[in-house]
């Protein structure tokens, strides 16, 4: 039986007492974290041109700190020894070349630890959730967890408007058989809206979606009047912070209802291999696809289709599907002015639509390789 996993976020009410804790122990383990960096950072300085040694370190371990800071002693010891494993994960991911040396971590990140599950000192119960150095947390649980999932671990966060939430991964076992493909989808990212489809249909974010944003905007530049640290600026802050956090919520919604609707259609989902930040840097356009929320949108696509024994084909970034012509193939340059493709073989049709209709292709090519 192959292990499978899944997370589920919840809404907790911690008391002042608890939520004290909660942001003492973000605090010990931005702490931790930090120093653990600090330190690894300095011996690789030192090593970084003895692979062997590097290799071979010793690193160091939260047990270290706790002689020297006391007080770590009193959060929740397996959130410090995730962050060292957080440590080791970034490290590991730098050292394979996927990403950028370890950064340190501010108090403008996300607020957040994680603790595991030991010896039954996670429980949930009755509209509470037993935590480690929290005792009862009051949770709103809007879904129900099947029973024979385990709960492996724990994620607590807080929002900048002052919400808790906790996230919690469980896992189950379930034999999923793949599901033999029929019917393909191929999607081509949009930069205003989601993505446009293989039939020509463009998934654009509902309209109060696009209000919320605009509100969001007017928001930040009220705040951006107002002057910093003053009472009313305070007040705004929250303000506008609340309403990044409905936007995010909005979206969220949406790129699940997509990606939901999507799976119950198609058997395989196809789609370009971009890379999101490497994009945004070379087109300027900036902020508006990170917001876009594509990443999201695929990483829920992936996990949703695998739940079903279905794939998620991803073609390579360099494939030209926009300058190809869906129909006799041939290919040509596109101005990103043109907004439709027309070929000589008599082919006359959105830019997008075509792209998506090349992905499809190209997607069905793979699948039947593969
Ligand atoms: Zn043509």
């Amino acid at each position: 039986m192959a292990k499978q996993n899944k997370a589920y976020k919840f809404r907790v009410y911690p008391t002042d007492e608890q939520a004290l804790m909660i942001r003492k122990t973000f605090g010990c383990v931005r702490f931790v974290y930090n120093k653990m960096l600090a330190e690894r950072k300095e011996t690789y300085e030192k090593l970084k041109d003895d692979k062997e040694a590097l290799k071979n370190l010793k690193h160091p371990t939260p047990a270290k700190y706790k002689k020297e800071f006391a007080w770590l002693k009193e959060v929740d010891s397996l959130a410090l020894a995730n962050a060292q494993l957080n440590v080791d994960k970034a490290y590991k991911a730098f050292f394979k070349g996927n990403a950028k040396f370890p950064k340190f971590k501010s108090k403008r990140h996300r607020q957040s630890y994680t603790t595991n599950v030991v010896n039954g000192n996670i429980q949930l119960l009755d509209g509470h959730i037993k935590l480690p150095k929290l005792k009862m947390v009051k949770i709103k649980k809007h879904r129900e967890i099947p029973s024979e999932y385990k709960i492996k671990s724990c994620t607590l966060s807080m929002t900048s408007s002052g919400k808790y939430y906790i996230s919690i991964l469980t896992e189950y076992e379930k034999e999923i058989e793949s599901k033999e493909i029929e019917k393909v989808v191929g999607l081509d990212f949009a930069m205003d809206g989601l993505f446009v489809d293989s039939k020509g249909e463009k998934a654009n974010y509902p309209k109060f979606y696009r209000q919320m944003l605009e509100k969001l905007a007017k928001e930040q530049r009220k705040l951006s009047r107002k002057k910093k640290g003053s009472a009313n600026w305070n007040k705004q802050r929250i303000r506008v912070a609340k309403t990044q956090e409905k936007v995010a919520n909005q979206r969220n919604n949406f790129l699940h209802h997509k990606s939901k609707e999507l799976v119950s259609n198609f058997d395989a989902v196809v789609i370009e291999d971009l890379d999101m930040k490497g994009m945004s840097q070379a087109l300027k356009f900036g902020k508006s696809v990170a917001d876009n929320g594509w990443g999201m949108f695929t990483s829920f696509l992936q996990y949703k289709l695998k739940e079903q024994g279905k794939q998620l084909v991803k073609i390579d970034k360099w494939f030209p599907s926009t300058k190809t012509c869906s129909n006799c193939g041939s290919v040509k340059e596109i101005e990103l002015s043109e907004r439709t493709y027309q070929c000589a073989c008599g082919l006359n049709i959105d830019r997008d639509y075509n792209s998506a209709l090349n992905i499809k292709k190209e997607g069905i090519r793979l699948l039947a390789t593969a």
